[in-house]
């Protein structure tokens, strides 16, 4: 049992990603969303929320059409968070959360819906499942990344929001490591942008936006840390290449698409 923690806590270091456990089976989406709840009122609690109240009309509008969009049968929830991070993120089950900081980079309601469509592809591709099957069995991993979170939360985390969570320990501490200081694959990135932009298009926003908004958050982040969908392996000018080859599909996606919103309003 000791090794197995080990050797666990040792993949979720090193993001091991194809390693199976003995005895450790793979969670089914109803445990690893429960986690993922869990997590989220953690931060939630532990949030300042913002109260602008132009920027939640336009982040609660865009995350239920990308939710419908999506087709799937999340309980959708989002919040949008008052700090200066440039981050964005949908949890397994679709609890989602945009931050303050990202606004004023996105310039527009468009911009926004790339994004989110970005991070809830991941979460209806089931990306990075089988380290969730690592962070939440019988919570033993929980546990003990909770407690070495404890007496070295800092190394463990990159983020922020993962600090604040693994500094007290407890059941979420586990899931908050590998959702939030998590990479996701090459291939993972490139299924979430080219999902992320179907997404994008059928809830009526133009997917000619998905390309340069990727200028300008390559322009934003000189030296802070990079946002989820800026932080892997695909280079910013692979990226682009991709977003532009699915571009036929998405237009004619998007002109099918029951409403056409085109960019959307402006975020100032
Ligand atoms: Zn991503």
């Amino acid at each position: 049992m000791k090794n197995t923690i080990l050797l666990s806590m040792l993949c979720i270091l090193f993001s091991c990603s194809s390693m199976s456990l003995p005895g450790v089976h793979e969670p089914s989406d109803a445990e690893i969303n429960e986690q993922a709840a869990k997590a989220y009122l953690e931060v939630k609690a532990k949030s300042k929320l913002s109260t602008n109240k132009e920027w939640n009309d336009i982040v609660q509008r865009v995350a239920k059409r990308i939710a419908i969009a999506s087709g799937e049968n999340f309980q959708w929830e989002t919040v949008l968070i008052d700090s200066p991070e440039v981050n964005a993120w949908c949890m397994p089950g679709g609890k989602m959360a945009v931050y303050t900081g990202i606004m004023p980079v996105l310039k527009t309601e468009a911009a926004l819906a790339a994004v989110m469509g970005h991070e809830v592809a991941h979460a209806t591709l089931r990306h990075g499942k089988q380290r969730y099957a690592r962070a939440i069995s019988g919570n033993i991993i929980g546990m003990a990344v909770g407690g070495a979170a404890i007496i070295g939360g800092q190394l463990l985390c990159k983020t922020q929001t993962c600090k604040t969570l693994t500094s007290l320990g407890g059941a979420a501490a586990g899931f908050a490591v590998t959702f939030f200081d998590r990479k996701f694959s090459r291939g993972d990135e490139s299924a979430a942008d080219k999902t992320g932009q179907i997404y994008m298009a059928q809830a009526g926003y133009d997917p000619t936006e998905a390309p340069r908004l990727w200028d300008r958050m390559s322009a934003s982040h000189n030296g802070a840390a990079p946002p989820e969908f800026m932080s892997t392996h695909p280079s910013d000018e692979t990226r682009k290449a991709g977003l532009n080859s699915w571009m036929t599909e998405a237009n004619s996606v998007y002109k099918l698409a029951p409403h056409q919103y085109g960019l959307g309003e402006n975020i100032k």
